[in-house]
């Protein structure tokens, strides 16, 4: 503890001027002979911050010692955290003649023992101390601080925001906002641990401290999550250099205990300018501007434009328009014919969604899959149309129409979410008619132990499970080894150009391979017209999938089309003893 301030009675008992007390120790004060027991006795008190009050023995400047009393009361600053003890004293003239012991404590000689034991105490005190302080300092800082990293947290990111913006509004300080996101944060989360996530945090927010300056705000939004405002200087260079150099540094592997892993980031910048109707908006600019940079590929920086905020408006749009038409059930299923090779009859029907939207029609899910995603409403969809789905099946039993199996697509963050079992349980679809198409299976590795699990649990219910688009690159061969599925589809740009082009015909006919090694069923997506159904069965296809069968189309004409046909849609397959030719299927 230092003197922090004293007054003129202070200098009156001790003889010490202010300006020789400020910034020293208390302990000049303490007398040599002041008792063992009363000096633990203070040092307890002071260490818990309690109040208390006691008789001393003291030192002025001099040398001469004194009697006194003293009493301490805590004070505290709850905004900045620092702590202080207010100390008055009181010189005991009646004592000087006769000192008296301490009444606070018995002040005999202390024995070794008990002497050991105050020694003790006095350690363990000292490391409370150490550790109350700590605790005093984390609590002030805490407010404006992100824990693990010493940036500035969201909080005090916003308050100065706000202050920013009133500089460029009053001053015309513009400056430039970076918005950061690590490209592969929960990976390494999941496959290093926790420890190693942290660390990497860490070593971003270190980076950043690096490479910016004392003029620059930086600050840790929460999770991956980075941002820097940086005045803008006399050319936005510095700006576009800094993003550069921060892609460029998280390019570099990362590595910890002895394991490394590569985890890029995407950094999307916008500048609030004098300009600006509404420079609050930057930040949603750059926000706009990641977004951007993660979808042209990732580890890059892109800088906000004015279509990408026509974009961000639209998609927001398309976001609430997507929860109301949840709430309207406006999504529908449709459904498209896969054949079998061998005897041209309908094998199964692919469910794919279609939005019937109010003004617009019949939507496609590119339209609005990827922001369902987003969202977070693909179980809703999923509830909406596996319930229309049972609903259509019931139906074309009813009707007579036979339809073995119905196969639907699952993204992989839903094989990831511990409910879908459940939602395939409760949509009333008898297993043994239901086949999952998983989609992007390359993302499964990383998923762990849900995503087994509801494979095993699929399995046991004897839910049929098909890899979709393989060959994309959204599909890979370790998911396919992983999940070891019944039915392997592949992605119609394999299959359309085998027709004219030999090369493509070998690629795809190795790709069928792979799938009948593993002793898989091989669908071709994608058939187009009777020459690709003719190779791709001479090719070893199981099931064929295409507009020349049919295209998607809704449950009535679904009905319309297999009343008409008897399910029979192709007489040119393997058991087809009629000589082939092109013409229209029957
Ligand atoms: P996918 O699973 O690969 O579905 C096949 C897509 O190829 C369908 O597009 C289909 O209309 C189209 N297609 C079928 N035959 C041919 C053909 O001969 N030529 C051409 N050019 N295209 C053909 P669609 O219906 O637009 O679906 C696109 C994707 O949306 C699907 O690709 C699937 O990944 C996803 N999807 C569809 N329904 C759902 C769903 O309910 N849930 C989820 N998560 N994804 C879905
Ligand atoms: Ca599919
Ligand atoms: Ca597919």
């Amino acid at each position: 503890m230092e003197f922090q301030w004293c007054n003129k009675a202070f200098t009156r008992i001790t003889g010490y001027e202010e300006h020789e007390a400020l910034g020293q120790r208390g302990t000049i004060l303490i007398g040599a002979d002041l008792e063992q027991g009363i000096h633990l006795y203070i040092i307890e008190k002071l260490m818990n911050w309690e109040n208390f009050s006691t008789k001393a023995l003291n030192n002025r400047k001099n040398g001469e010692t004194y009697w006194q009393r003293m009493s301490w009361t805590h004070l505290s600053d709850p905004e900045t955290g620092n702590h202080w003890w207010l100390c008055s004293i009181i010189e005991l003239e009646e004592e000087r003649a006769e000192p008296t012991k301490p009444e606070v404590l018995d002040a005999s000689v202390p024995d070794q023992e008990s002497y050991e034991r105050a020694v003790e105490k006095v350690h363990r005190l000292e490391k409370e101390n150490v550790r109350l302080h700590r605790l005093a300092r984390s609590v002030a800082k805490d407010a404006n601080e992100d824990a693990l990293t010493g940036l500035s947290n969201r909080r005090h990111f916003e308050v100065e925001l706000k202050t920013w913006i009133e500089n460029l509004k009053e001053h015309g300080a513009e400056f430039a906002v970076l918005y950061i996101d690590l490209d592969r944060f929960k990976f390494v989360n999941d496959t290093l641990g926790h420890d190693a996530g942290d660390r990497l945090l860490v070593s971003v927010a270190k980076m950043l401290k690096e490479l910016t300056e004392k003029s620059d705000l930086v600050a840790r939004l929460g999770g991956d999550e980075y941002v820097v405002l940086k005045p803008l200087g006399k050319s936005a260079l510095n700006v576009s250099s800094l993003a550069d150099e921060i892609v460029q540094r998280m390019q570099a592997p990362f590595s910890f205990d002895g394991k490394s892993t590569a985890c890029s980031a995407s950094v999307g910048v916008a500048i609030a300018k004098a300009s600006m109707a509404n420079p609050e908006q930057v930040v949603a600019d750059a926000d706009a501007a990641l977004y951007h940079a993660k979808d042209q590929g990732k580890g890059r920086w892109s800088f906000f434009t004015e279509e990408m905020h026509a974009k961000s408006i639209s998609t927001k749009q398309l976001a609430s328009d997507l929860l109301l038409a949840c709430e309207r059930r406006e999504f529908i299923p449709y459904f498209q014919p896969l054949i079998d090779a061998r005897t041209g009859r309908i094998a199964y029907a692919e469910m794919l969604v279609r939005w019937c939207h109010p003004t617009k029609g019949i939507l496609a899910p590119a339209a609005f899959l990827d922001t369902a995603a987003q969202i977070g409403i693909l179980k809703r969809i999923d509830e909406i149309i596996f319930a229309s789905v049972h609903g259509a099946l019931t139906h074309l039993d009813e009707a007579g129409v036979d339809l073995p199996r119905v196969a639907v697509n699952v993204s992989a963050a839903r094989l990831a979410d511990p409910t879908f079992i459940h939602d395939i349980k409760s949509s009333g679809i008898a297993p043994e008619r239901l086949t999952v198409e998983i989609l992007e299976s390359v993302y499964l590795d990383r998923m762990g132990d849900v995503v087994r699990w509801t494979i095993d649990e699929l399995d046991e219910l004897g839910v049929g499970i098909a890899l979709d688009d393989f060959g994309t690159g959204h599909a890979s061969v370790s998911g396919l080894l992983e999940i070891r599925p019944s039915i392997l589809k592949i992605d119609r740009h394999f299959i359309q150009p085998i027709v004219e082009n030999p090369s493509s015909r070998r690629l795809a006919a190795s790709i069928i391979g792979i799938g009948k090694s593993l002793d898989m069923q091989v669908v071709a997506e994608g058939v187009e017209t009777e020459e690709h159904a003719q190779l791709a069965c001479e090719m070893g296809c199981d099931y064929l999938q295409g507009f020349y069968f049919g295209k998607p189309m809704s449950e009535d004409n679904l009905r319309d089309t297999l009343i008409e046909n008897r399910g029979d849609f192709w007489s040119g397959g393997a058991q087809s003893t009629a000589v082939r030719s092109v013409g229209k299927a029957g």
